[in-house]
């Protein structure tokens, strides 16, 4: 599904990305973890196709097609969906006209015709149970004075409305208690299938107690320089990464 090779992107001559390397597959979900500064939010941007940052080699093949020439709006109608996407204020417009908006426009550019407005509300009314929202939040206006779980919830809300091929959820941790953290958990559970694929990046351990990864890779330095499975999740938890920083300084 994704094929990223040797990747290597900067911003204003500074290299952040250093030859990154990264294969999902559909069905799968994949954790990245690193220390803070590590390039995990480059690679995010870089994937969605965020234009600050400059790729300087290395290629990005999503559905065995390039997408370093395509457009943010391109590759989200291919089917890439960024958490943070979207993190505007937008005063007067409305959660569910948005995404009616974002949904329809996806549709357009597939040559579908716009989702019908009963279709439209049953799904939103769906989703949101799913992630245990009132209705009520289907009328505010988007992201205008959302608290810190509102905005995450909303973001797993979008991607489970525009239900993406590769969802990419950038820290969509930080912040929540335990009860927002399991409730966002679980709407990506059940947005999990045989033909989609999740990248979640994250911090901390924790989420990947309720959102199981296939794999685990640690991102340090522009690089994935470790690959896992769940343990390798829990042992960064006990053990830090400086380990890891050793182990690749020895080789
Ligand atoms: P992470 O998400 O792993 O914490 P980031 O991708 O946010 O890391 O940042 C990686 C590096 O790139 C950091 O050193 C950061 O300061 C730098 N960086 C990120 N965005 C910008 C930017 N817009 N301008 C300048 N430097 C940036
Ligand atoms: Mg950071
Ligand atoms: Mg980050």
């Amino acid at each position: 599904m994704l094929q990223i090779k040797n990747l290597k992107a900067q911003i204003e001559d500074n290299a952040i990305l250093k030859g990154l390397n990264l294969e999902v597959k559909p069905g799968e979900v994949h954790a990245i973890m690193g220390p803070n500064g590590a390039g995990k939010s480059t690679l995010s941007s870089v994937i969605a196709g965020r234009e600050d940052y400059d790729v300087t080699e290395g290629t990005i093949e999503f559905l065995g097609e390039n997408v370093l020439d395509l457009s943010p709006e391109e590759r989200a109608q291919l089917g890439i969906f960024l958490s943070f996407q979207y993190p505007i204020e937008i005063p007067g417009v409305s959660v569910s006209n948005f995404l009616k908006t974002a949904i329809n426009e996806i549709r357009k550019a597939r040559g579908e015709e716009p989702m019908g407005a009963a279709e439209l509300l049953k799904k939103m009314r769906e989703k949101l149970g799913v992630l245990e929202m009132d209705k009520s939040f289907l009328s505010r206006s988007l992201n205008e004075g959302f608290s810190g779980g509102e905005k995450k919830r909303n973001e797993i809300f979008q991607m489970a409305m525009l239900e993406p091929k590769l969802a990419i959820l950038d820290e969509t941790d930080s912040g929540l208690d335990i009860d927002a953290l399991r409730i966002v958990a679980n709407g990506v559970n059940k947005f999990r299938s045989k033909d989609n694929a999740v990248v979640v990046i994250t911090h901390y351990q924790r989420l990947l107690d309720y959102i199981i990864p296939d794999v685990v890779h640690v991102l340090m330095d522009g690089k994935i320089v470790k690959t896992g499975d769940k343990s390798l999740a829990l042992e960064l938890e006990e053990k830090g990464y400086d380990w890891i920083k050793k182990e690749v300084a020895a080789l």
